[in-house]
């Protein structure tokens, strides 16, 4: 039976920036992941990293971009405190061997970003991510001896001791089928986000809600699950993801009439105005009629107004992407894009330490809600969040590690789990596929948890997901087999997405404002004296989610009226 001072489940940028951390202050180390840890969600991340390291920038304003970007719903005190240590992770990174992008002058370059004040995205090309994760992977290498990989095991619960701490996880070994326990001193989830909750969406199939639904299923609070980002710039037919950089090289929005409408909505800070306030003037365009393509549902990325030679050199990506999946050369024609769902701002509740209510648990990356995005995620600040969050994470647990004995976890918690996938094996093939019930549970949140919300709307996505649930206990698995069983880990897979599904709709629903992501037709205004607080949610005794709140920490900036 594995046992390590610290588990990590999750290997994408947040999970392995932990790992690292944790075995360089001195613990042991296990790092688990459902994928090969390369291909982590984290390897897709295009446009960059935020870091106030340009001459005339400062942290300060770096920090009161990323307060304003989440309409005021952020923690300003986590908020100061990743953007004043971005400029050093940055380093860091660059001192270990990521390959930032540089300019004539031998400088790092930085480009343009939505919401920012400054030019303040590091980047690679638009493969940034992919540069980060693959650096961090080979560091890892270097800690073979105290770093212990688990690839392609899936975590199926979290274990709480008798005092109620986290000891540890169960886990399957993908390729046979086996099941452990893995004792823990601490775990720190770096499960990634729960994207596969929409359809389309610019995320993984792997982005499944495992993390923030196992957490909720122990007990634990989950955090802001009503702020779900749309991105502006997905590919209409298929919701692939066209980066931000595309706009902060100069890209234009553009309507059937051939205006960039973002003058209307934001004349400052027009294409480059933050990602909840593009994408809503993007469906207003479309909903009055306004959008190009099939039915008007669409809009025009206009990329052509970038120099070719710079397109090929910092968005050669999307030039691929345009190409095999939407059949355009965006160096010759504009492209056409409509907002799709992108991350998730919500997650498990943490303290700056990554540490969440749970003792012995913790959670850093998309997985967890610190919360630095409130209502609202800036561009390039998610592979910050990942990379500070996770080495706080790190350090903290290992430091807690050592001040604590091996926990042993009882075997029936792994019969328990066992027994939950033979039952799952022995359904009858009368009831409804699981990739059917996904389907239904994508196109429903897509349709009435969007960029535009009201009460009846959501009322049916709670209607839905509730049958969904139902459907769900009975769905029937076609593999029955031990080795790669994907379908029975898709059976898990879908609890936990209705499980998060659920959290955004009832705390959607309970936010009777306006506020980031969350725009409500039949409440338009943002109301600080009631809603300016976060909206937690929490297991009940019946199985159900129970709704508290919790105050939004205040450090320097005042709740203002937001324009860009
Ligand atoms: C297309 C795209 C482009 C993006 N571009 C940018 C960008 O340019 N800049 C930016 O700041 N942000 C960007 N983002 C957001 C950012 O990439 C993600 O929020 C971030 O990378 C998430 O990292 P993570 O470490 O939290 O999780 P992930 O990278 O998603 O990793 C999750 C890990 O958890 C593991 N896992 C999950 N469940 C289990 C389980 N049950 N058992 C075992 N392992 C499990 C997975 O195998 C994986 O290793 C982008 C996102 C997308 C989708």
């Amino acid at each position: 039976m594995p046992a390590h001072d610290v588990l990590i489940i999750g290997a994408g940028l947040a999970g392995q920036r932990a790992a690292l951390a944790a075995a360089q202050a001195g613990a042991s180390v296990a790092i688990m992941s459902k994928v090969h840890p390369v291909r982590s969600h984290s390897v897709a991340a295009a446009g960059g990293i935020n870091a106030a390291i340009a001459i005339d920038d400062d942290w300060t304003e770096h920090a009161y971009d990323t307060v304003k970007g989440s309409d005021f719903l952020g923690d300003q005190d986590a908020i100061e405190i990743m953007c004043s240590e971005a400029p050093g992770e940055a380093m860091h990174l660059e001192h270990i061997g990521v390959t930032f992008h540089r300019n004539e002058k031998g400088e790092l370059d930085l480009r343009a970003f939505g919401g920012a004040s400054k030019k303040r995205t590091a980047y690679v090309a638009d493969i940034t991510g992919q540069a980060i994760l693959h650096v961090l992977y080979e560091q890892l290498m270097r800690h073979h001896l105290t770093v212990e990989r688990f690839e392609e095991w899936f975590a199926t619960s979290l274990i709480l001791d008798d005092a109620g701490h986290c000891a540890g996880a169960v886990a399957r070994d993908i390729r046979t089928g086996t099941m452990e326990i893995f004792d823990a001193k601490s775990v720190i989830l770096a499960n990634g986000g729960n994207g596969q909750c929409y359809k389309p969406t610019t995320n993984a199939l792997i982005c499944t809600g495992d993390g923030i639904a196992q957490a909720y299923r122990i007990g634990c609070p989950i955090m802001d699950m009503e702020m779900v980002q749309y991105h502006p710039t997905t590919l209409a037919e298929n919701g692939f993801l066209i980066t931000e950089g595309a706009r902060g090289e100069g890209a234009h929005l553009l309507n059937s009439e051939g205006k960039r409408f973002m003058e209307k909505y934001a004349p400052n800070k027009m294409e480059l105005a933050s990602r909840d306030i593009v994408s809503r003037a993007e469906q207003t365009e479309i909903n009055e009629g306004r959008g190009v393509g099939p039915g008007g549902q669409g809009i025009f990325l206009d990329i052509t107004v970038v120099p070719k030679k710079r397109v090929l050199e910092a968005l050669r990506e999307i030039v691929n992407i345009g190409r095999d999946f939407a059949g355009t050369d965006i160096t010759r024609d504009p492209i056409m894009i409509r907002p799709g769902q992108h991350y998730i701002m919500g997650g498990v509740k943490t303290d700056v330490d990554g540490q969440t209510p749970i003792p012995g648990l913790y959670a850093a990356g998309e997985v967890a809600c610190v919360s630095v995005h409130g209502g609202n995620r800036l561009g390039a600040n998610s592979l910050l969040d990942t990379l500070i969050f996770g080495r706080r994470s790190g350090e903290h647990a290992a430091q807690r590690g050592g001040e604590l004995a091996m926990p042993h976890a009882p075997v029936s918690r792994l019969r328990e789990d066992t027994d939950m996938i033979a039952a799952i094996l022995d359904r009858p093939h009368d009831g409804r596929r699981i990739s059917e019930i996904k389907a239904e549970l994508g196109t429903t949140m897509n349709e009435y948890a969007a960029v535009y919300r009201d009460e009846d709307g959501l009322a049916t996505a709670h209607d839905v997901v509730h049958r969904l649930k139902e459907e769900a206990a009975s769905a029937y698995v076609d593999d029955r087999g031990t080795v790669f069983n994907q379908d029975v880990l898709g059976a898990l897979e879908l609890g936990y997405m209705l499980d998060c599904a659920e959290m955004t709709i009832v705390s959607a629903i309970d936010r009777k404002e306006s506020r980031g992501a969350q725009y409500r037709l039949d409440y338009p205004e943002r109301l600080d004296e009631e809603w300016l607080k976060h909206i937690n949610v929490t297991r009940n005794g019946d199985g159900e989610p129970g709704l508290s709140y919790s105050d939004v920490t205040i450090t320097k900036w005042q709740p203002e009226v937001r324009k860009y």
